[in-house]
């Protein structure tokens, strides 16, 4: 039996890119064997992309669609995908043409060779993206692999390929916001990377601020690791040491009757520690908020209308 491949694209205003990413699917599958299914999830949009959905999938049976409510975001946008695909493999790709679609098939091909998650990174990231994207993107993964306890390799592209087990544990996971890069090295099984280069985007714009970029580097440090936490032993450690430092000049200047010379040093000292003291507070807010909002179990996305579910 010919095994079934379900593509899932996240749209969020694409309304340029949907008829031609599904066309360069079918023709990927023309001189193949296997079946497969495109799931689009429609994650908010605000321009003519659900309407241009609905019309190809009105035409293509192998064509479906979610629609959320408002935009719960492209991680929430992969896990609604993940719970209702119903193929053997699951394949991720952006919506934009940025992930090359022939590399489906060295995928497919990878996975029949028991490969249970085939991921890619960029072979060249330097070409398309900007200086500032390169710096934070660089920036990201040195401190991400310092501050957390899984490995994450630069340039990892949210395109792979999952096997249905794979798949299956990420249903049931019940995390508040599941940070896939991460996630996806943590669950383990039989892991491939390939390269590829990316497209430049076909129309649209990116969504993705560099205000939402640091959000989403500080979720997922916060996310995999309570190292920082540890920042704050560390310091009060090495200040309480500096500040033994300072006993000998204490005693000797009761000694010779010296007075202590106070005000700017007292000022000084104030601040710093203030600042300080406000910065751990902050880590540990971060670490208390993630249990506020996960002990609220709220859904991950709010399906508003599909042609899959009544
Ligand atoms: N996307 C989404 N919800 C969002 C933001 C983005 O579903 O809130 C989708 C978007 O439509 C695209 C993919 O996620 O299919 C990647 O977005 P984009 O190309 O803007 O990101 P970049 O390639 O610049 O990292
Ligand atoms: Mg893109």
């Amino acid at each position: 039996m010919s095994k079934k491949i379900s593509i899932l694209i996240p749209v969020f205003n694409e309304e340029g890119n949907i008829s031609a990413i599904s066309e360069a699917i079918h023709i990927v599958f023309e001189d193949t064997s296997h079946e497969y299914e495109i799931l689009f999830i429609n994650d908010g949009s605000s321009d003519n992309s659900l309407a241009i959905i609905k019309e190809l999938c009105s035409r293509d049976s192998r064509l479906k669609y979610i629609s959320f409510s408002r935009n719960f975001g492209k991680d929430n946008a992969l896990l609604a995908g993940f719970k209702f695909a119903t193929g053997d493999a699951l394949v991720t790709m952006d919506a934009d043409m940025q992930h090359p679609p022939e590399l489906i098939h060295d995928m497919i091909e990878l996975w029949e060779q028991g490969n249970d998650v085939i991921y890619t990174y960029r072979a060249d990231r330097n070409e398309h993206a900007s200086n500032l994207n390169q710096f934070t993107s660089r920036m990201f993964y040195k401190i991400i692999n310092h501050l957390s306890d899984v490995e994450l390799e630069d340039g990892i592209a949210d395109y792979r390929l999952l096997d249905k087990k794979v798949v299956t544990t990420f249903n049931n996971l019940h995390e508040d916001r599941p940070f896939f890069r991460g996630l996806i090295k943590w669950v383990g099984f039989q892991q491939i990377g390939i390269p590829y280069t990316p497209n430049a985007r076909a129309n649209g714009e990116t969504k993705y601020s560099n205000k939402a970029l640091t959000r989403l580097a500080l979720q997922g440090i916060t996310s995999f690791s309570v190292k920082p936490l540890f920042i704050a032993i560390y310091l009060g450690l090495t200040f309480s040491m500096l500040s033994l430092l300072y006993i000998p000049y204490v005693i000797y200047s009761l000694y010779f009757h010296l007075a202590i010379s106070g005000w700017t040093s007292i000022i000084v000292t104030i601040a710093f520690f203030g600042g300080l003291q406000l910065m751990i507070l902050g880590i540990l807010g971060i670490y208390l908020g993630k249990l506020f909002v996960q002990s609220k179990q709220r859904p991950h996305f709010i399906i508003k209308e599909s042609n899959i579910i009544e």
